[in-house]
């Protein structure tokens, strides 16, 4: 069984997609959309050698080896532009996402839809997305196994429009469809965070000294009172 949190990310490709999965580590996100029907062709990249195998070896016990092509390179190094029409990327940092698809730039033309499941740091994505013409249309939230993960689904569009109400910041930060639902999970979420960002200030407070630290502890505070301003909202 795929695990809530790829069964969510899955939940967005739409019907009839040749899709690329990057990082795909066991390739169990495009086995499950093949399976579903959902995708009609699958690639699943690869950068290291392991997580290659594993993906290879669940793509031959699946009888899958026809529908998804496993492919090892430096993300979306793997495809041709125009060759897929849906890219997920999910289970690593915000800026891992974010260098991946600034890498890979002109590997996106053709793509309709991006799904992204960063683990941190969701702030980077959204601007990446902002910078580059690609519209956030969708947001989720969920939890498994204790652990709060982000899904964000982009298309080419207006890039600006998720942005025009409310603020822009908290927005970039917490996420604008996130904030507009503001559920219990995304209330936690930031619960912890806020409690995170206090205790690095005192940390910072008691040993710090230097213009990056200064710079740090102005990020802290401001973000600090985004998130009390929009829990509180
Ligand atoms: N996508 C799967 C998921 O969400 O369950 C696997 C997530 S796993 C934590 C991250 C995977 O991304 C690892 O297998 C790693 O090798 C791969 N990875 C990291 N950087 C990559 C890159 N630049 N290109 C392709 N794969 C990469």
């Amino acid at each position: 069984r795929l695990s809530k949190r790829l069964e969510a990310v899955a939940s967005y490709i739409p019907k009839g997609s040749i899709l690329a999965d990057i990082g795909s580590d066991h390739a169990y996100l495009p086995c499950y959309a093949l399976n579903k029907e959902i995708i009609k062709k699958g690639i699943a990249g690869e950068v290291s050698e392991g997580p290659l195998k594993s993906a290879q070896n669940q793509v031959r016990a699946s009888g899958l080896t026809e529908r998804i092509d496993v492919r090892k390179g430096d993300g979306l190094e793997v495809i041709s532009p125009d060759e897929v029409d849906c890219i997920t990327i999910a289970g690593m940092g915000g800026t891992l996402i974010s260098t991946i698809l600034e890498q890979g730039r002109n590997k996106l033309k053709g793509v309709k839809r991006l799904i992204l499941q960063p683990n941190i740091g969701a702030r980077n994505v959204r601007i990446w997305l902002l910078e580059n013409g690609w519209e956030l249309i969708q947001e989720e939230i969920l939890e498994e196994d204790q652990k709060i993960y982000e899904i964000l689904v982009a298309e080419p569009g207006n890039p600006n429009t998720p942005y025009d109400r409310g603020n822009r910041d908290a927005s970039l930060l917490m996420g604008p469809f996130l904030i507009q639902e503001k559920n219990p999970i995304f209330e936690k979420k930031w619960a912890l965070e806020k409690a995170h960002m206090q205790r690095i200030l005192i940390q910072i407070e008691k040993s710090g000294q230097g213009s990056e630290l200064a710079a740090k502890k102005v990020e802290l505070r401001d973000n600090i009172n985004i998130v009390e301003e929009i829990l509180k909202s």
